[in-house]
């Protein structure tokens, strides 16, 4: 029993991660929920020999459901490195973006399978704003946040970019800028270019650090040499996440079946 609660330890340690800068990870709240889900589907494995094979299978299925969330997150964590490392100063900017009354504000970003998105773009930034505040960005995160979802592609980290410059306009103007999107953006017409206006200084900004990031990366390559591609990146998250959870609990699975 206290191998298999060392083993639980090592694995929420190996797990622990976190950004500590105010670019912050979206599946962050998710994450905590999932590890805690997973201690309890570990401790009825454990501590309930007699389920069922049906109830083992739901269990199953949970397991890969909390376990895609942690990998979600750590392909989040790793591919927010990454665009550090090649824009630090692009990265420092957005890290202290501040509102109109000098508040700061956190951008909380999540990179999404593209198949699971609801997401018609491949990059969506979202801003509400308070009745009583309107220089307040707020999102489902809570109040002085934004939220962006990203889908995983090849370009993901230059559709960051483009999504970061939006926001990097729009959090210090938030009331003049849902004013002016409100009366540019009605028509049919300009629906289909929304923030794209030749007069929005959001969109001019969002091709600006689309570019940056692109000369940044030109740069990176030269000196540091080749990226690793998002997919591969996807795709040792995934074996390393999976490997570590889905071994572990299928140990405790065999450990649960010989205790029987
Ligand atoms: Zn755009």
């Amino acid at each position: 029993m206290y191998a298999k609660c060392i083993l639980l330890l090592l694995l929420c340690l190996l797990l622990t991660s976190s950004l500590t800068a105010r670019m912050r990870n979206g599946y962050a709240p998710e994450l905590s929920i999932a590890r805690e889900c997973l201690q309890l589907l570990s401790q009825r494995l454990l501590f309930e020999p007699d389920m069922s094979e049906r109830e083992r299978r739901k269990i199953h299925t949970a397991i890969k459901k909390h376990a895609d969330v942690i990998a979600m997150y750590e392909l989040t964590q790793s591919l927010l490195l990454q665009f550090k490392a090649v824009s630090p100063k692009m990265y420092a900017l957005m890290d202290a973006l501040e509102d109109k009354r000098g508040r700061e504000t956190d951008v909380y970003v999540r990179f999404v399978p593209e198949q699971k998105s609801p997401m018609k773009l491949s990059g969506t930034s979202f801003f509400r704003v308070s009745p009583t505040d309107t220089d307040a960005s707020q999102s489902r995160f809570g109040k002085f946040t934004v939220a962006i979802d990203i889908w995983i592609c090849d370009t993901s980290l230059n559709i960051l970019a483009h999504e970061l410059g939006h926001t990097s306009y729009i959090v210090p103007n938030l009331a003049a800028y849902l004013s002016y999107y409100g009366n540019i953006y009605r028509s049919p017409l300009t629906a289909t270019h929304v923030g794209h206006s030749p007069t929005d200084a959001s969109g001019r900004m969002a091709y600006s650090f689309g570019q940056q990031y692109l000369r940044d990366r030109r740069a990176y390559k030269s000196s540091m040499g080749t990226l690793p591609r998002v997919a591969t990146v996807m795709k040792d998250v995934k074996r390393t996440i999976y490997e570590s959870v889905e071994s572990r609990f299928n140990d405790l699975i065999a450990s649960s079946v010989s205790y029987e």
